[in-house]
């Protein structure tokens, strides 16, 4: 009897279900021949929840998230619910769903392919080999900091960090460096800000449990700086709230494709498995969305949340082969294409390659 795990699905609006099937595709070929067994539970989010319950974050996926090893989701949102009041919107319920799992790292990987190096804006030099991991702190800072007020002549936020906050992303950080070249930089504003001196005087303290990393500082007008300039410099990058939400969206566009790029949302207990993009209402319903983000996502969760390394990495060869054969949805069909494919058939390629 192999590995059970349970995992939660949510396929969302839009291209969601076309692009969270193909990552099922995927994952079935492969727990056939990797020695677990995987069991879907589906469950309601966004726009099709509130078709269906009238509410965008429904009771029934709150308790059963709770209950998952880990949660695959694709996307939610659409015109059709934009002009619902703010709090019965697709989007509130995404933010409800993170609040209620207490995600508080986003891991944001920024990759790459040799295969697409001209597709990115910057010079195939400069990004060619590029592999970064943002760690983004989530639920802490200014984002969430009291007191904050809007007043007629005036405004302010306030961007707090506890010790417990920094402690907990710093580890999150390090562990995962430790799976990879073992760098971690920790992007700041210690010359200006208490709060960032604070920052990196925890993480300095963090670090002597890991002797192995090395640990670098940055401030954050030079990181975003070097991030165009020479990103290869980085492996790791360690950042608050507001620093990483800049930061992971510059660093996404070094791959040059919305469609290409996984995330994870990660905390103490299940964690969620997402591309980054949206439900791209545009492109809905034609079976042309490219679904390696989410199959990308799904080796996220392997390897994060159920420690099957040894499976993610077949995913990520799987997507690395189909990509250097030439075969491109047609977000992708500009670069070095060989055959333009569908969602549907990129699924069957990847589970074809990761089944041997
Ligand atoms: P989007 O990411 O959905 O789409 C932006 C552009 O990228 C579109 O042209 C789309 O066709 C394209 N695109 C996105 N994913 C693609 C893929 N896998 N393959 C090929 N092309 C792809 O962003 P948007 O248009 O600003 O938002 C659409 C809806 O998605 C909105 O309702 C928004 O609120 C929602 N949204 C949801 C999430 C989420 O669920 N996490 C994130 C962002 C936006």
């Amino acid at each position: 009897m192999g590995r059970n795990y349970r995992i939660g699905v949510i396929k969302g609006d839009g291209i969601g279900s076309e692009i969270v099937d193909e990552a099922i595709k995927v994952l079935d070929a492969l727990s056939a021949n990797m020695g677990f067994n995987l069991e879907y539970c589906e469950m309601l989010l966004g726009g099709s929840a509130i078709d269906e319950t009238g509410v965008p974050l429904p009771e029934e996926t709150i308790n059963g998230v709770k209950r998952c090893d880990a949660v695959l989701f694709g996307a939610i949102g659409g015109p059709k619910w934009d002009n619902l009041e703010r709090h019965l919107r697709p989007e509130s319920g995404l933010l409800g769903l993170r609040k209620e799992m207490g995600t508080f790292a986003n891991l944001r990987p920024a990759i790459v392919y040799d295969e697409l190096v001209n597709a990115s804006t910057l010079k195939p030099s400069v990004i060619k080999g590029v592999d970064i991991m943002v760690v983004r702190e989530l639920t802490g800072g200014i984002y969430f900091g009291e007191p904050r007020e809007l007043l007629k002549d005036r405004a302010y936020n306030t961007m707090v960090y506890s010790k417990s906050e920094v402690e907990r992303i710093a580890r999150v950080a390090f562990d995962i460096a430790m799976k990879r070249t073992k760098r971690v930089c920790s992007v700041d504003k210690a010359n200006v800000l208490e709060v960032s001196q604070f920052w990196r005087d925890t993480v300095i303290e963090v670090s002597k449990d890991y002797p192995e990393v090395e640990l670098t500082h940055m401030y954050v007008d030079n990181a975003s700086m070097q991030l165009i300039r020479e990103p290869k410099q980085f492996d790791v990058i360690l950042t608050g709230n507001i620093f990483g939400d800049i930061l992971s969206d510059a660093a996404s566009m070094l791959s040059g494709s919305i469609g290409l790029l996984p995330s994870a949302s990660i905390g103490e207990g299940v964690g969620l498995y997402e591309p980054i993009h949206g439900s791209a209402p545009d492109i809905a319903g034609q079976g042309i969305a490219n679904p390696l983000a989410t199959i990308s996502s799904a080796s996220m969760m392997l390897k994060y949340a159920l420690g099957e390394d040894e499976a993610s990495k077949k995913i990520d060869n799987a997507i690395k082969k189909s990509l250097a054969m030439g075969y491109r949805t047609a977000d992708l069909s500009a670069y070095d294409a060989k055959e333009i494919c569908s969602s549907s058939e990129i699924g069957d390629i990847i589970a074809n390659f990761v089944s041997k």
